[in-house]
């Protein structure tokens, strides 16, 4: 007998973005896995055990919650906004792949959630109307210079670029960076969308040119969307403009 461990994506804040799929999950399991800002979102029921951990512990805490599964547990390891998106579900993965031959035999299902950049393009319009790609600014895990080759390939092919972990205390700089890189390859007026804290009661979403961007206007809470060539601003009175990308492209180089 084998236990179960199901990787959950809590959507971007509170309850009103939690699948049921994923409510239900969470009501299934004994113990819970997670960084603690995270697991604080889950309603507390006094016959589950809560293990919280720090932001930056993914692979042991993955581990621990694999363990747990292993011995009999119905786990739940939680992750905001989407468990496969720069998160725990790829490090579930990560540790089974090099982990003891019975971690393959666990019965493992990963439930998805509301991504932030569907959250924050949501909120604008439809920024990701058309091709678009998306990159962690963090270079914990990858050298900078990948981040501004793929920066420099996804811009240069005309994807809408969504950056998540676009800085924290620890890197200061990414972002200031990448935004100098982007202008070398996108017009001055292509549409930037800030989008911080969605879903939240300090939300806040801002549309800027690539030009006026400014690196110091987002923190570990913000996703930016950056426009391509074809990304549209629309005007309208006594409310927020509209981002979009339309349906159709046409050929740059043609
Ligand atoms: N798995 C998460 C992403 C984890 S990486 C997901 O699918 O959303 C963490 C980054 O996600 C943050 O640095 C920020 O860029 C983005 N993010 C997470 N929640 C957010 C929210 N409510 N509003 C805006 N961005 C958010």
């Amino acid at each position: 007998m084998t236990g179960h461990l199901a990787v959950v994506g809590l959507g971007p804040s509170d309850a009103r973005y939690l699948t049921p799929e994923a409510g239900a999950a969470l009501a299934d399991a004994q113990s819970l896995y997670g960084y603690a800002a995270y697991l604080d979102r889950v309603p507390v029921r006094a016959d589950q055990r809560r293990h919280a951990s720090d932001n930056r512990e993914e692979r042991a805490r993955a581990a621990e919650a694999l363990k747990d599964a292993a011995a009999g547990g119905r786990v739940a390891l939680v992750s905001g906004g989407d468990p496969g998106v720069f998160a725990m579900a790829a490090a579930v993965c990560e540790e089974i792949e090099r982990g003891p031959q019975n971690w393959r035999a666990l019965d493992l299902t990963v439930i998805p959630g509301i991504t932030a950049m569907l959250a924050v393009s949501a909120k604008i319009g439809a920024p990701l109307g058309h091709d678009f790609c998306a990159l962690s600014l963090s270079d914990n895990l990858k050298p900078w210079t990948l981040i501004e080759r793929r920066l420099d390939a996804a811009a240069g092919a005309g994807f809408v670029i969504a950056l998540y972990n676009p800085v924290s205390r620890a890197r200061p700089w990414q972002l200031g960076k990448a935004l100098e890189r982007l202008r070398r390859h996108l017009p001055p007026a292509t549409p930037v969308v800030f989008g911080r804290a969605v879903g939240r009661t300090e939300e806040n979403v801002s549309v800027v040119t690539l030009d006026e961007a400014n690196a110091t206007a987002a923190d570990m809470a913000t996703l930016i969307i950056i426009g391509s060539r074809d990304t549209r601003v629309v005007l309208r009175a006594g409310k927020t403009p509209l981002v979009y990308t339309p349906r159709a492209a046409v050929e740059v180089n043609a």
